[in-house]
């Protein structure tokens, strides 16, 4: 059995530009938790074309920042950024790496894990310390109905994906750790892919940050026109079931649940959803959950604050009645 205690907590800060994303600052509130109670150190670890950028993660917490800097890692490429962590994960051999569960992120920890021969937890909604203190990742799982608690007890690093909106942002405090940049060595033969433009999407959601979420599943039939209109009369955001975003009804930022985000609103208010496990655990942050199905046994009952049994159209049009008067 590894000692978990050999080598710190990794955190690899996702940047966008010069900026941090915040389920990498949401990590690392988790992880100096954990840190703290393993007795081990925490190092923010980020890559990219310059250092610089590193020393703002200093307000969150760590021993140490990491700053891997070279030209050929100026955009996201998961053969050079695989290639330039690796060889400082088996340097420095830290016993845990966590990850957001974005898509770079998803598609950086499953490389990384095949070079590190270790195992990866993905999607993970909670994380805890079992008795022997290796980190057990929580993952809903099997098509529903069971919650997996996954663990890597005999490799290291134990590598985990974490869904944006799991753990809450911490606030920026006072400098700590130190920074240090490190120059991998790199080559042209290390980049996967050439940039041959980069066109930035247009505004994207970040349904973690949304007071208000007005959700449409496969009963909505497609039709996001009034569930919009409710959204926007709330103040609110339109989420959806994977169904819906599958379908192409909405835009896939819009996906909530496992595979989509982990939500926190007020007011959640779910029409046409059968409350599939991989969907509630995205809104099981709510405050308030109300739903509306025609099935009086849909599982999306058991996560309701208030049930409505019936026809969702009805139910939207009085409520778009009663907003707008
Ligand atoms: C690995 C994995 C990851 C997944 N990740 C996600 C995820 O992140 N998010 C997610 O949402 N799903 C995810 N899924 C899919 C998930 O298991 C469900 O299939 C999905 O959530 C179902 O979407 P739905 O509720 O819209 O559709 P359905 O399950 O088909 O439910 C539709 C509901 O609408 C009701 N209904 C129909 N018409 C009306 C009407 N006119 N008025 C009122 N009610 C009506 C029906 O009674 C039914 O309950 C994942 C699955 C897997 C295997």
């Amino acid at each position: 059995m590894i000692d978990v205690r050999e080598g710190g907590i990794w955190v690899y800060a996702e940047r966008r530009g010069d900026s941090f994303l915040p389920v990498s600052l949401e990590l690392m509130g988790k992880a100096r938790e954990i840190a703290d109670r393993l007795g081990v150190e925490l190092t923010a670890l980020t890559v990219g074309r310059d250092g610089g950028a590193g020393a703002q993660l200093r307000r969150y917490g760590p021993d140490h920042v990491l700053e891997l800097a070279h030209p050929l890692l100026t955009t996201y490429d998961a053969k050079a950024y695989a290639t330039a962590i690796s060889a400082e994960l088996r340097r420095s051999k830290p016993s845990t790496l966590l990850l957001g569960a974005t898509r770079n992120g998803q598609d950086l920890a499953g490389r990384l894990a095949i070079r590190m021969r270790t195992g990866l937890t993905a999607h993970v909604t909670a994380l805890e310390l079992d008795d022997r203190q290796n980190l057990i990742g929580w993952v809903p799982g099997f098509g529903g109905g069971i919650e997996a608690g996954v663990s890597c007890p005999v490799r290291r690093p134990q590598m985990v994906t974490v869904k944006p909106g799991v753990f809450p942002l911490p606030e920026s405090g006072t400098p700590t750790g130190d920074v240090t940049k490190v120059v991998p060595e790199l080559s042209e033969k290390d980049v996967g892919s050439r940039r041959i433009s980069f066109e930035p999407k247009g505004s994207t959601v970040d349904l973690t940050r949304a007071g208000v979420i007005v959700v449409g599943g496969r009963g909505t039939g497609g039709d996001f026109t009034r569930i919009e209109r409710l959204a926007h009369l709330l103040g609110g955001e339109v989420g959806a079931t994977r169904v819906a975003t599958d379908a192409g009804w909405v835009e896939r930022d819009r996906m909530i649940g496992q595979t989509g985000v982990i939500t926190h609103p007020e007011l959640a208010l779910v029409f046409g959803a059968s409350g599939a496990v991989q969907f509630t655990v995205g809104i099981e942050g709510a405050n308030t959950v109300i739903a509306v199905n025609r099935d009086p046994a849909a599982p999306i009952f058991d996560h309701a604050d208030l049930g409505i049994v019936g026809d969702l159209g009805p139910v939207v049009d009085s409520l778009l009645r009663a907003l707008a008067a």
